[in-house]
């Protein structure tokens, strides 16, 4: 496959690697928007992948640093899965893909970019863009911007909290309504 203008790759690659876990977030929200989280709960966030192999590439993720899907406490496991629903809804609303790739790669061996900490890759597919293995190993062309796409993403990752918290999809908390 040919290597395709995909910058945001290339800064990953040629630049420097941070020391600090990229997935362990700060107590505080200011950094949200820059680092593109789509939405904390109290045990997970999701955001969006900066180095995407397709477009609406984002990731799942326990808030703690655990390296194992074993390590997950109940509470986690079941948070981290109502997240990854949410998320599939979500991308389904925005992109209307003809699929989607669920992945977590676990270890080093097994392809993990950042190993240390646990994290679901989801990747909106289209009939005919490419193979999941090639989607997962090589550069794609990425035709929405980045920041463009967070904008539109976040927005539905609230609703999503808010519809969790058993706010109505009007925006009251009446069941009658
Ligand atoms: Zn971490």
């Amino acid at each position: 496959m040919k290597q395709l203008w995909c910058p945001w790759r290339l800064d990953y690659i040629l630049g420097p690697k941070p020391d600090a876990c990229v997935l362990c977030l700060p107590a505080h929200t200011r950094e949200d928007e820059d680092r593109l989280v789509l939405r904390r709960g109290t045990w997970n966030f999701a955001i969006m992948n900066k180095f995407p192999y397709n477009n609406g590439h984002i990731m799942v993720s326990p808030l703690r640093h655990v390296m194992d899907i074993d390590e997950l406490a109940p509470e986690e496991y079941d948070e981290l899965f109502r997240f990854l629903q949410a998320s599939v809804r979500i991308l389904k609303a925005r992109f209307s893909p003809q699929g989607i790739n669920i992945g977590l790669n676990m270890g080093e061996a097994a392809g993990a970019g950042i190993r240390e900490h646990l994290h679901f890759h989801l990747v909106p597919r289209w009939n005919g863009d490419s193979s999941f293995m090639a989607v997962m190993d090589e550069v794609r062309v990425i035709p929405e911007h980045l920041r463009a796409t967070y904008q539109a993403l976040k927005p539905l990752f609230a609703a999503e909290g808010r519809l969790e918290q058993g706010e109505m999809p009007c925006g009251c908390s009446k069941s009658s309504c």
